[in-house]
């Protein structure tokens, strides 16, 4: 970022959305459903880990999250009881991840580290879930982010999109909105309650949302293919 020297930068801090920003999401997805179809074969009679998991994979393919585990009881035959999919939940839930960083966002958090910018992150979902993602990316405490917000420890109502959090973000950097810029990757709430603040924001085209299409009070100010391409942005490069 030697040219950023010269150039100010378009933001000050830069938070980040953790699921498929920084690392793709669907590995902690595997992961857990590795973790749960161990534990049907320990725990059905006749059911085999491998079997489940490809079953899981087509469940989630064919109708998305909402049904998954129940669908799996029902393919072994078992009553998918309300107690069978809670226990299917926690065993996803609490399955250690093993993570890794997208390769750019490794290189861009060293980039930032070494400028001397300030990081935060914030990110909606279960506080113990995204508490372990976190710390199987290596990203508590690594400079330079300063602090993760995990939405839901402050209540459901400050999830995104509450401007909430990046508000605790303007306050404790002593900065203005405009001096922020949010990147990440779902337009249905990533943007739209921040951006009418004068936030900046960033999209990356990745993951479960990269083709989705909103209106334009749901988009980000600017598109990016990935985090180097973010810091061309920042720095002013497009
Ligand atoms: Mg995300």
């Amino acid at each position: 970022m030697a040219e950023g020297r010269h150039t100010p930068l378009k933001a000050d801090v830069v938070v980040f959305d953790l699921d498929d920003t920084l690392y793709e999401e669907m590995s902690f997805v595997r992961g857990g459903f590795r973790a749960v179809a161990a534990w049907l074969e320990r725990e059905v009679s006749g059911a085999r880990a491998e079997r489940c998991y490809e079953w899981m994979l087509e469940e989630l393919e064919r109708r998305g999250r909402g049904r998954v585990f129940d669908a799996v009881l029902e393919r072994l035959g078992r009553r998918a009881s309300r107690r069978m999919v809670a226990a299917c939940v926690q065993v996803y839930r609490r399955h250690e991840p093993v993570l890794a960083l997208y390769p750019d966002a490794e290189r861009v958090l060293r980039t930032l580290d070494e400028a001397g910018v300030p990081a935060y992150i914030v990110t909606d979902g279960h506080p113990g879930v995204q508490a372990a993602k976190l710390k199987a990316l290596g990203l508590a405490g690594r400079p330079p982010i300063r602090r993760c917000y995990l939405t839901r420890r402050y209540g459901l109502c400050h999830e995104k999109p509450s401007p909430h959090c990046f508000r605790l973000i303007c306050e404790r950097e002593g900065v203005s909105p405009g001096r922020v810029v949010y990147v990440g990757d779902n337009p249905r709430k990533d943007f739209v309650g921040i951006r009418p603040l004068g936030f900046r924001t960033v999209r990356v085209m990745r993951g479960a949302h990269a083709a989705v299409e909103l209106d334009e009070t749901h988009e980000a100010e600017a598109r990016v293919r990935d985090l180097e391409e973010f810091m061309d942005w920042l720095t002013g490069g497009i």
